[in-house]
């Protein structure tokens, strides 16, 4: 008879495989036992070594958080906002704990700024208070570039869940990469700065901002969506369409470079859409400096609340600074970014209330570290606090980026400066062009200024007192003579990102 023989082998098998089994949790039990000892120890090692200032988080944050006890005020504050608010010796102790992690991450990660450091003498630890980061190196632009593309990265390329670059139109572009951290860091000051110039959750947003490499676009996009907004990823670019979703999707806030708004406000203009009658109440404007007398102009011509956000793609993006309600200058999320303003020239630290150029350095970035950006951008911290409240500090608005100034017989000319020109003039702000140029081995400045519809006249002697006008108004802010040329309405180029005011064809001497 067939006897089946499988039972007594089943059973041996079975037993063998208990047997496995036992083993291997008596052996799991044992590593686990020995991971949690090892574990314990290199915490107590740790803990002795101070090595834990490389903890970017802290509990008493979220204590505040919670915090009413200053935040009370009229129920103004929402919870999202508290951190604007910490009181200010927190603030310092926070920023020195980060700086000093910050520092220690880079110079364990990052050669550059191990070399720069050890070029100085400077160990991490030799930054005892917030007075000894003026004793760090710089970091430039030019460092970006030379490192190209990840030689500044802190971290594993499999942490980074993020890339974005500049557009590269001089030379190689710039890198910048995020961890999960990161992102989520930019996303929530950009929240942040939302909130402080009044957006809410209930907005529906209509970001022209550029999207893909360039950090605007992205950026604004994830504060908008931490807010809980409504987004229209729309990016710039066709813009009779942006006029028609901004009507027919009820848009109530807006996002984008000013100079593109202006440009909105042309095409809506023409195609009889006037954006008072529309559902748009605010919007956040930045990527390019732009003047009070701009604001005013979009202000007026659109019944909107206009607000700067301030950034740039070295240190975050979009989100370093934001307006408040106040719109009294721009408060840097100073939990994130520390701010510093030196004599560009000198490079000395120059006390708040001065103007010089900002030196910006990350508090909490894990990818990338920067440690003391020169901004280019040349601005002031403010002394005095802003009347919403908040404890972190402000700067000017940006008006001048020193890499924008054009140095013309000797004479600092910024663009900033034409556009109130022109806008004294006219109460309006025509499209405008600079073009530099030499002749008779003499540099010349020439302003291409745009005729609106309503400033074009059949008069001859009308449109040249138009170009007088002008050129006095030029001349008396400049302190040069230049040369106003007024073009027809439309026929001057338009951008549908970053306005480029500048075209230089003089002779390099
Ligand atoms: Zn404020």
């Amino acid at each position: 008879m067939f006897r089946p023989t499988g039972f007594a082998e089943k059973r041996t098998l079975s037993v063998n495989f208990s047997l496995i089994v036992k083993n291997a949790a008596t052996k799991v039990k044992k590593a686990a036992m020995k991971k949690t000892f090892i574990f314990f120890f290199i915490l107590s090692r740790l803990k002795k070594t101070k090595f834990f200032s490389l903890n970017f988080n802290h509990s008493f944050l979220e204590d505040y958080m919670r915090s009413t006890a200053w935040n009370d005020e009229e129920n103004k504050v929402l919870p999202e906002m508290a951190l604007d608010f910490m009181p200010e010796e927190k603030l310092r102790d926070l920023q020195l704990q980060r700086m000093r992690a910050t520092v220690k991450l880079a110079y364990e990660k990052v050669p550059l700024f191990r070399e720069r450091m050890d070029e100085k003498g400077l160990k991490p630890e030799d930054i005892k208070s917030l007075k000894d980061v003026a004793k760090l190196p710089f970091t430039m632009k030019k460092d970006l570039r030379d490192t190209y593309p990840y030689g500044l990265f802190a971290v594993d390329l499999s942490e980074v869940v993020r890339l974005h670059a500049s557009s590269g139109t001089t030379g190689k572009p710039i890198v910048v990469g995020y961890t999960k951290e990161d992102m989520d860091v930019w996303a929530q000051v950009v929240k942040r700065g939302l909130l402080a110039c009044g957006f809410r959750s209930t907005d529906i947003v209509q970001n022209f901002y550029g999207y893909g490499l360039f950090t605007g676009g992205l950026g604004i996009h994830g504060g908008f969506e931490a807010l809980g907004a409504t987004v229209i990823p729309i990016s710039g670019g066709n813009t009779e369409r942006q006029v028609m979703l901004m009507k027919d999707f009820g848009v109530t806030a807006v996002g984008g470079t000013p100079s593109y708004f202006v440009r909105i406000i042309d095409v809506a203009e023409k195609m009889g859409v006037d954006i008072r009658d529309l559902k748009v109440k605010r919007g956040i404007f930045g990527a390019e400096p732009w003047s009070d007398g701009m604001r005013d102009y979009i202000e007026e011509k659109t019944g909107i609340k206009a607000y700067d956000i301030y950034g740039l793609s070295e240190i975050v993006g979009p989100g370093v600074g934001c307006e408040c309600e106040c719109r009294d200058g721009i408060h840097i999320f100073e939990d994130h970014f520390y701010p510093e303003i030196v004599d560009p020239e000198t490079l000395e630290p120059l006390p708040d209330g001065e103007e010089g150029e900002l030196v910006l350095s990350t508090l909490s970035k894990k990818a990338m570290p920067i440690i003391r950006y020169r901004t280019r951008d040349i601005t002031a911290i403010e002394k005095t606090k802003c009347k919403c409240g908040r404890t972190i500090r402000r700067i000017r608005r940006i008006g001048r980026r020193s890499d924008d100034m054009i140095i013309m017989r000797g004479v600092n000319v910024f663009p900033s400066q034409i556009e109130t020109a022109l806008l004294r003039a006219e109460k309006a702000l025509p499209h405008y062009q600079i073009v530099l140029d030499t002749k008779n081995n003499m540099d010349t400045l020439e302003v291409k200024v745009e005729v609106s519809r309503d400033m074009v006249s059949d008069s001859m002697s009308d449109m040249e007192q138009l170009n007088k006008k002008f050129k006095h108004s030029i001349e008396q802010i400049l302190g040069i003579s230049v040369i106003v040329t007024l073009c027809e309405p439309d026929s001057l180029p338009r951008s549908e990102g970053k306005a480029k005011r500048v075209i230089d064809n003089r002779k390099k001497m």
